[in-house]
């Protein structure tokens, strides 16, 4: 069944700013913000646990579950590091969000990460590890990637005006 609102995607790793981003644009759409990382704490969807990382690996048909029912309905903006679980079927649209290595660094030490998963997030963003996984995905299918900027308030207001103009000439079909 055709959905009346968009489901956008915004991926990219830790720190380039999805949770920032998709709250400016939720307050100025009428799309909903999953932050699906919150989601999968509060719900334990995960089975398993990166003792090196402490933290949670959340388990992909759990949270595939958790988000089907809502996505069926339309007008989401999912907010998450991960989109190869996810069905082209259910997305319009995939925006990954990118950070300059300093950038990314300096948001990653403010928020007191450990060193080791500074590092590794912001290798991650080098090797570009969130845009291959979604270009991978998603590369036999229609489903339009947009790699955008997002070091700068200007970069943020670039991006807003592009995923609003997205949403509001969606149409069904
Ligand atoms: P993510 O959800 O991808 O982990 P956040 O939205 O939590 O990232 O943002 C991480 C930090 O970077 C926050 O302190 C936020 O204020 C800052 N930030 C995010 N986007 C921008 C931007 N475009 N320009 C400047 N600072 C930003
Ligand atoms: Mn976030
Ligand atoms: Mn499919």
């Amino acid at each position: 069944m055709a959905r009346s609102k968009p489901n956008i995607l915004v991926t990219g790793t830790p720190g380039v700013g999805k949770t920032t981003f998709c709250e400016a644009l939720a307050g100025s759409t009428q799309l909903q913000h999953l932050e699906v990382s919150k989601m999968v704490r509060e719900r334990r969807l995960y089975k398993e646990w990166d003792d090196e990382l402490d933290c949670s690996i959340f388990d992909e048909e759990m949270v595939y579950d958790a988000l089907e029912p809502l996505l069926e309905a339309g007008g989401c903006l999912i907010d998450f590091h991960s989109s190869a679980f996810l069905d082209d079927g259910l997305l319009d649209l995939v925006v990954v969000l990118r950070a300059d290595t300093s950038t990314l660094y300096d948001r990653l030490e403010r928020r007191h990460y450990p060193e080791s998963k500074v590092k590794q997030n912001v290798e991650a963003e080098i090797f570009q590890t969130c845009l291959d996984e979604a270009r991978e995905a998603f590369e036999e299918t229609e489903l339009a990637i947009w790699e955008l900027p997002h070091d700068t308030e200007e970069h943020m207001q670039e991006a807003l005006e592009r995923v609003q103009e997205f949403a509001q000439s969606y149409t069904p079909g």
